[in-house]
């Protein structure tokens, strides 16, 4: 319904968003932005979500965040209050590894990234770096003719957010990638954090810096790479056309949902709003038109009173 235009659902009679909830059985949902803001809750979007499963809908948290395990998002979120359990959480740190497993990967990762990463990999028993800080703590020459120690036992490449990116990791993940049957997997591609007053750049910003000194593309697990919810379409566990994506970024959830035939819903207590929208629908291109959504509320708990 209203595919691809960004009805405004508040703008709609209320029996139109009734026939609209109506229209979907299943929600994949985005949390940075979505449904919470680093450690708050968006006002209303618990009780929208709760109201969601108590009408019978299936609920997925999807997140390209990387730095947390499926366990650590869990947590988080019956923290907050929402009621969700281990496998309605769908994370590219979990992807990224069961990718691998899925492969029969037997050699060891070099990550980039955190322990959000190096946790999924010890679950499915695969070999990795130790994460944390390495920085330069000379100069080059001396960190490459004495410090530079390579791993030869690396058959992949991880790039997931990583707040100790640095010289001597770039160095080694190129080298590393150098190989052409090393495996170069990006949990997500997003550039930057829903911030008001900073900005703090994204996984994103990561991947391109490794990706220009390896001079190769990675595979991207998270949004919007429909391989993120290839399993759950396989598994019949949703249809597509009876599926709502809700996103607050549209490069990333919206396309994932154009992507997998989903319907999609854009919330603007993120990252893009209404005017962004309207500058694609102008610009009118195939690529930019993928990223319109079908229908935008100002935030989630906007729904709750149709409910
Ligand atoms: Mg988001």
């Amino acid at each position: 319904m209203y595919k691809q235009s960004c009805t405004n659902l508040l703008d709609l009679p209320e029996a139109d968003v009734k026939k609209w909830l109506d229209s979907f059985d299943s929600v994949i949902t985005d949390c940075d932005g979505v449904v919470w803001l680093f450690n708050n809750p968006i006002e209303g979007s618990v009780e929208t979500i709760n109201k969601f499963k108590e009408i019978n809908k299936k609920v997925f948290f999807c997140t390209n965040n990387s730095t947390k395990t499926r366990g650590e998002l869990l947590e988080k979120a019956i923290r907050l209050g929402f009621k969700m359990n281990e496998d309605e959480i769908i994370s590219t740190a979990h992807a990224a590894a069961a990718y691998l497993k899925n492969r029969n990967f037997n050699k060891k990762v070099f990550v980039i990234g955190s322990e959000g990463i190096t946790k999924e990999l010890d679950a499915l028993g695969i070999d990795h770096n130790e994460v944390g800080p390495d920085p330069i703590t000379s100069n080059l020459n001396q960190f490459v003719s004495e410090e530079l120690k390579l791993d030869t036992g690396i058959g992949a490449v991880i790039v997931g957010f990583d707040e100790h990116i640095s010289f001597p990791k770039l160095t080694k993940a190129a080298s590393y990638l150098n190989e052409t049957d090393c495996i170069f997997l990006a949990t997500n591609t997003d550039e930057r954090f829903p911030m008001p007053n900073y900005v703090i750049p994204g996984t994103g910003s990561i991947v391109k810096a490794v990706e220009t000194c390896a001079e190769r593309d990675a595979i991207v697990i998270g949004k919007p790479n429909p391989n993120i919810c290839e399993s759950l379409i396989r598994d019949g566990i949703i249809k597509p056309e009876r599926t709502l994506m809700i996103g607050d970024r549209c490069n990333t959830d919206i396309l994932l949902g154009t992507n997998c035939g989903f319907q999609t819903l854009l919330v603007g207590s993120g990252i893009h709003q209404p005017d962004h929208v309207k500058a694609w629908l102008e610009e009118g291109t195939e690529e930019a038109k993928k990223l319109v959504p079908d229908v935008y509320l100002p935030k989630l708990g906007d729904l709750l009173k149709f409910m």
